[in-house]
C-alpha cells in the first residue's frame, strides 16, 4: 500500500541537514518513505491531505522512565533543600524523593503509569523513545517480569521504543543531614545484570523491530569499574548501544574524583565505554564548575573523537534550578548531542523550547542554540547516537515515522521558519496525526491503540496506593 502525503510544508533531509520543501510530498509504502520532493508522479493508493500541516520526522526522545516518574508529578517539584554547609544544593528530589517513590510503586501501578506515558509521548510526536527502567532493587536480583510487561505496552501500543532494564553495583539516598550515601548490593548486582542481558538478546527486534534494547548500566556512581567493562565487553559482542546517566548533580563528580582519582570523562574512557554508541544521560556536570568548557583538552578530544553523545534533559535540570552550560559550547566543541523528557511532561517540544531558551540565557546571546540545531539534536542526534540513519529524518529508504503539526491556528499563522515555530512557539498539543513505521498511531490528536481514559483512571487509582506509603 503506497500513501502519499500531500500539500504540506516538508521538513524533508538532504543528505546532510533538514531543510524545508514547501509545499512538499512524502509518499511511503508499507513502512518505507519511498519518496520526498515536491511532486510524485507515482501511482498512490490512498492521499493524505496535508494543507495547513508541517510535516516533520518523528522526534527521537533518548532518555526517559516511564514505571515511576508518572507518580513524582506534583510531588517532587518546587522542593530544594540545604547541604550542611547552608546553600542550596538541590539534592533531596534525585536522591531521596525519586529513590522512595519508586519503592512504593507496585507492577500494576507501573504498567499504568507505563501506558499513560506512552500515550503522551506518541502524542506528542515522540515516535521513538528510549526507555531507562527501573533500578535493580525494586525488580530484585535476576527480576525482570515488569521490563517485559512494559516492552510489552510499548509493541503493542505501536511506538519504536529502546528498552533498557537498568542494573548497578551500589544504590544511593540522602543522609538527615543533606548528604548523600552509597551503599553496595551484597552480591554486587551481577545477576541482574545477566538478567538484563538476556532480556536485551531475547527481546531485540520484537514488534517487527520496533522494539530494540540497550545496555543501561544505572548511573556512573552506582557501577564499579568491573561492571562497566563488562558491558562494553557484551555491547559489542551483542551489537547493543549503551546508555549511562553520568553528569547529574556536582556531588557525583566529586564522588567519582574521590573513589577512581579521575573525572567523569576519565573514568568513562579508562572503562572503554566511549564511542558511537554510547550516550551520557545528562552529561551536564562533568567539570568542576559544570562548564563545558572547564573540560581539560583531552577530555575534549576524547568525547569529540569518540564521537559519544550527550543526552540532554533541560526541562528536569531547569525544574531543579540548574542549567546546562551549555548546548551551544558542546557544539562547538564538536561533541555529539541528543534531548530527552527524563519524566514528566513527556513532550519533547517543551524541552526542545527549554533546551533553547535555557542556553541563550546562559549564553546572554539570541543567536545561541539557533532553532534548526535544537530541531536536529530532538530528530538526528538521537537517532544517530542509536546508530539509526533511517530514523529521524524524512528520506528515501528511512523507516515511515512521520508526525503532523497543525500550523492553520492563530498561534500559528503566518509561517516564515517552521524550525522557528517548532522550537520555539509549539507545543505537543499541535499535532494532528502521528505515524510510526507507516502505522497511524494518533489521530485528530488522540491516540489509537489503547484505552486512554482506562489509563487514567487506573494511574489514578494507583496513585492513591502510592502516595500513601510515602512519608517524605
Ligand atoms: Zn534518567
Amino acid at each position: 500500500m503506497t500513501i502519499e502525503i500531500r500539500n504540506g510544508i516538508v521538513i524533508a533531509w538532504n543528505g546532510e541537514r533538514h531543510e524545508v520543501i514547501n509545499p512538499g510530498v512524502v509518499v511511503f509504502e508499507g513502512n518505507e518513505i519511498i519518496f520526498v520532493g515536491t511532486a510524485y508522479d507515482g501511482v498512490s493508493d490512498e492521499v493524505i491531505d496535508a494543507t495547513g500541516r508541517i510535516v516533520m520526522p518523528g522526534l527521537i526522545n533518548s532518555h526517559l522512565h516511564v514505571t515511576d516518574t508518572p507518580f513524582t508529578q506534583g510531588y517532587l517539584e518546587d522542593i530544594g533543600d540545604k547541604g550542611p554547609a547552608g546553600g542550596s544544593t538541590n539534592l533531596v528530589s534525585l536522591y531521596k524523593v525519586l529513590p522512595e517513590v519508586r519503592h512504593a510503586t507496585d507492577p500494576d501501578a507501573q504498567i499504568a503509569a507505563a501506558q499513560c506515558a506512552f500515550a503522551e509521548l506518541v502524542r506528542t510526536g515522540s515516535t521513538t523513545v528510549v526507555e531507562l527502567g527501573y533500578d535493580y532493587e525494586i525488580g530484585g536480583d535476576g527480576d525482570i517480569a515488569l521490563t517485559e510487561r512494559v516492552a510489552e505496552v510499548a509493541g503493542r501500543m505501536g511506538l519504536r521504543c529502546y528498552s533498557g532494564p537498568r542494573y548497578r553495583t551500589r544504590h544511593y539516598g540522602q543522609n538527615p543531614d543533606g548528604t548523600v550515601f552509597y551503599e553496595d548490593y551484597p552480591d554486587q548486582g551481577r545477576g541482574r545484570f545477566e538478567a538484563c542481558v538476556e532480556f536485551c538478546e531475547q527481546w531485540n527486534g520484537r514488534f517487527d523491530d520496533r522494539l530494540r534494547t540497550m545496555l543501561a548500566p544505572g548511573q556512573v556512581d552506582t557501577c564499579d569499574a568491573e561492571l562497566l567493562k563488562d558491558t562494553r565487553r557484551t555491547a559489542d559482542a551483542l551489537h547493543l548501544p549503551i546508555q549511562l546517566h553520568a553528569g547529574q548533580s556536582l556531588n557525583e563528580f566529586r564522588r567519582i574524583r574521590a573513589t577512581e582519582n579521575r573525572t567523569t570523562v576519565e573514568y568513562l574512557e579508562e572503562c572503554g565505554l566511549l564511542g558511537p554508541d554510547f550516550i551520557i544521560g545528562h552529561g551536564q556536570i562533568i567539570s568542576d564548575d559544570g562548564d563545558a568548557n572547564s573540560m581539560a583538552a583531552h577530555e575534549v578530544t576524547a568525547l569529540r573523537d569518540s564521537r559519544t553523545t550527550i543526552c540532554h534533559l533541560p526541562w528536569v535540570k531547569a525544574r531543579r534550578g540548574n542549567v546546562i552550560n551549555s548546548i551551544q559550547k558542546y557544539r562547538d566543541l564538536g561533541i555529539r548531542q541528543c534531548l530527552g523528557t527524563d519524566t514528566f511532561p513527556f513532550d519533547l517540544f517543551n524541552d526542545m523550547r527549554m533546551a533553547a531558551v535555557v542556553c541563550k540565557i546562559v549564553e546572554q546571546a539570541a543567536d545561541a542554540a539557533p532553532s534548526e540545531d535544537v530541531f536536529a539534536m530532538a530528530t538526528t542526534g538521537g537517532a544517530d547516537a542509536l546508530g539509526r540513519p533511517d530514523l529521524g529524518r524524512l528520506a528515501p529508504g528511512c523507516r515511515a515515522d512521520i508526525v503532523l503539526v497543525r500550523v492553520d491556528t492563530p498561534k500559528a499563522a503566518p509561517v516564515y521558519d517552521p524550525f522557528k515555530f517548532l522550537v520555539l512557539a509549539a507545543t505537543g498539543e499541535d499535532i494532528d496525526r502521528v505515524i510510526v513505521d507507516g502505522r497511524t498511531i494518533v489521530q485528530n490528536g488522540e491516540v489509537q491503540t489503547l484505552d486512554v481514559a482506562d489509563a487514567v483512571r487506573r494511574l489514578n487509582d494507583a496513585s492513591k496506593r502510592v502516595w500513601a506509603q510515602l512519608d517524605l
